[in-house]
């Protein structure tokens, strides 16, 4: 490449240095094959050259990879809890010595800021740490029946666990869906957006040397298709679009294949009148703004009581042209570009539709390259225009207004999705009043966008179902087994009834 961009001279360095030269379609077996599917061609966000190319992994590679799992399953649940543990562990401290590099390369594969790039790898590290520490923990319990049997439940992992992620944040998606199946005694087949495979090749490569059965493949559809249809994957957790999750839900479907689905939101942000509004704007920003609004829990819709609305979103718009937006490979972007063109065509024709709808675009100052979207308000839109119901993920958000705690909860709850969302208040009664009405799997108080690896992490209605985090995840990746001992000399005779 003659005149590559900051990203792709960046992409090119780690590919060099962690793959030989050329991105694998996968990393199984200790080994970094190349695909045999299509050439995927990427392009740098910022400038629209090229970032890189390589060839997917086709079904059969993707089958390769489903078999190595299982051939490392059996050996891995077998090891002792503790042992698991360290080398979870382990995992993570190996993450933490690479984060820079890791950090760069998400950066240059997503157009993620780099400080955001940072602060994640650490999380993903953590997250590595908080599981280890389970692994020697998962027990099973003894049921008193009314009979003279000894039961005991055991929890069992799957075997295969197919973790498929998505684009906008790989490495913590990863982490996030592969740690806590690793350690319940699962082998795990990763299967990260084919646009955004480098840092979840890596994470394979690295445990893999660390003794860890994390095989991954870098494909599409047709990878995907092949290993939800590979007799060795035992349960799967999909973390993506509404759309390609109902998708997926389908395949499963077919083979009876059990799954969590991680889903999109509409997230609802409520400002009463009665908050610290200063807080609330700022949190209001992040909730939004922060990654481009690529971010599952994006707090896309504000809902202002109707006393404070003009006044907010005045305010809302000084901050907006305040924010740095920029390569994201300079420290002191605050905001980079969306993605990949496809995604800022999606942005651009929800914007077109709010238009369209009668809808005013507030926009602030455009960014510096070829995928930016400026921060945007949507304003006056009705409560069924597509930009208010469908997640647009990028930086626009939908502003509402309220004129009581009841219309408030029901403009928040008035979408099919259930992900997260916040209430401004500082009444308290108030605050856990709204709070429990809200259909979401998070709610925030007086705060937006905290999430962590202890807390249970999932969706409502369309967002999706299943949880992803905390000690309620690994009830996700064990199955439990009923095991019956009778320990009477003399059984009664019967035909299959207690006692
Ligand atoms: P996506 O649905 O396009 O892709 C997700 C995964 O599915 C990728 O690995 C992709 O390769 C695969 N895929 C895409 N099309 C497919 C098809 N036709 N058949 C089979 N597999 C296919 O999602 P995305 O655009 O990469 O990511 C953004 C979405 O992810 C947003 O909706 C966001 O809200 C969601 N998300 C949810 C969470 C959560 O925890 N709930 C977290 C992050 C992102």
């Amino acid at each position: 490449m003659a005149d590559p961009s900051r990203a792709a001279a960046e992409a090119a360095a780690h590919i060099r240095n962690w793959f030989g030269g050329t991105v694998p379609g996968a990393v199984l077996d200790g080994a970094a094959p190349p695909g045999a599917g299509e050439a995927l061609a990427l392009t740098d966000p910022v400038t629209g050259k090229p970032l890189f190319s390589y060839p997917v992994a086709d079904a059969g590679l993707a089958a390769e990879a489903a078999a190595a799992a299982a051939r490392a399953a059996a050996p891995w649940a077998a090891l002792p809890g503790a042992e698991r543990g360290r080398r979870l562990w382990a995992l993570g401290a190996a993450i933490r010595a690479e984060a820079e590099a890791l950090a760069r390369a998400e950066c240059a594969n997503t157009g993620k800021p780099l400080r955001d790039a940072r602060a994640e790898m650490a999380r993903v590290a953590e997250m590595a740490e908080y599981f280890a520490g389970w692994c020697d923990k998962i027990e099973g319990r003894v049921v008193a029946v009314p009979s003279g049997h000894f039961v005991t439940v055991r929890p069992e992992p799957y075997g295969v666990i197919l973790a498929i992620t998505p684009w906008n944040a790989p490495l913590f998606t990863a982490g996030w869906n592969a740690f806590p199946a690793l350690a319940a005694g699962n082998a795990v087949v990763l299967k990260p957006s084919e646009m955004t495979p480098l840092t979840s090749l890596r994470l394979g490569q690295m445990a893999q040397g660390l003794g860890l059965p994390l095989m991954v493949v870098a494909g599409g559809p047709a990878a995907v298709e092949a290993l939800v249809a590979a007799p060795e994957v035992g349960k799967l957790c999909f973390v993506g679009s509404p759309a390609v999750g109902a998708r997926i839900a389908a395949l499963c479907a077919a083979r009876t294949l059990p799954h969590v689905l991680e889903l999109g939101g509409k997230s609802a942000n409520i400002v009463f009148a009665d908050a610290d509004l200063d807080a609330a704007l700022l949190g209001a920003q992040q909730a939004i703004f922060a990654g481009a609004g690529q971010s599952c829990v994006a707090g896309s819709r504000l809902l202002l009581e109707a006393s404070i609305a003009e006044d907010f979103l005045a305010r809302l718009r000084a901050g907006m042209a305040k924010i740095r937006l920029g390569d994201p490979l300079d420290d002191a972007t605050e905001m980079g570009p969306v993605a990949h063109p496809r995604q800022h065509a999606h942005v651009q024709s929800l914007l077109e539709a709010a238009a369209a709808e009668g809808g005013r675009v507030l926009t602030a100052a455009p960014g510096p390259g070829a995928c930016f979207v400026p921060p945007t308000v949507l304003d006056g839109l009705p409560p069924g225009a597509r930009a208010v119901q469908e997640e647009i993920f990028g930086p626009v958000v939908a502003v509402q207004r309220f004129a009581d705690e009841a219309e408030a909860v029901a403009l928040a709850n008035g979408t099919r999705f259930g992900l997260a969302g916040a209430v401004w208040t500082r009444d308290v009664g108030r605050a856990h009043r709204v709070a429990a009405a809200l259909r979401a799997g998070t709610v925030w108080v007086n705060g937006y966008r905290t999430i962590h690896v202890s807390v249970p992490f999932g969706g409502f209605g369309a967002s999706g179902h299943g949880r992803s985090s905390g000690a309620e995840v690994l009830a996700e990746y064990t199955q439990p087994k009923a095991v019956w001992t009778e320990t009477r000399q003399a059984p009664p005779a019967g035909f299959g009834h207690l006692p």
